[in-house]
């Protein structure tokens, strides 16, 4: 069995929708990002990364590499299942954390959790999801980004 932490942030910026999980939300911001700015499948990925001690996702999707603009997340975190199956692990579950303001989440916790399962190939038994704002302060509470934290057993 192993453990792994993931972590990222995306600033806010212009744009009527985000990504979160691979599910597509309406809201009155973007994410600026090089790909669609999945914060939660971007820490996905640096957990299931990390539990394989593999590099990050920074070092192997660099920003700087044109293949991977404006990519879907979901491509990436495909990728990186390969990359840890190649290793001989398989995800097990997944916990979530994701930080922000605006907007609220509870309508498509559920839903996050399915597309969660879904690109994971576990049960949506098998995937928390927290949301958490940033009660009014600091870079989250001023709605300037969002960030998430997820830790994956393999
Ligand atoms: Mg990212």
């Amino acid at each position: 069995m192993r453990i792994g932490h993931g972590y990222d942030v995306h600033r806010f910026g212009d744009g009527d929708f985000i990504t979160l999980g691979g599910v597509h939300i309406p809201h009155n911001r973007g994410l600026v990002a090089h790909s669609d700015g999945d914060v939660i499948l971007h820490a996905v990925c640096d957990a299931l990364l990390g539990a394989s001690a593999c590099a990050d996702i920074g070092t192997l999707f660099p920003d700087t590499d044109p293949r991977w603009k404006d990519v879907e997340s979901s491509r990436i975190l495909a990728e990186v299942l390969t990359t840890v199956a190649e290793r001989g692990w398989k995800p097990k579950n997944v916990d979530v954390v994701v930080h922000l303001e605006r907007p609220r989440l509870t309508e498509y916790r559920d839903q996050i959790r399915h597309q969660l399962g879904e690109l994971l190939g576990i049960s949506i038994d098998s995937v928390g999801l927290k949301a958490k704002t940033g009660e009014g302060v600091g870079p989250v509470g001023e709605s300037l980004v969002i960030d998430s934290m997820a830790v994956v057993q393999l």
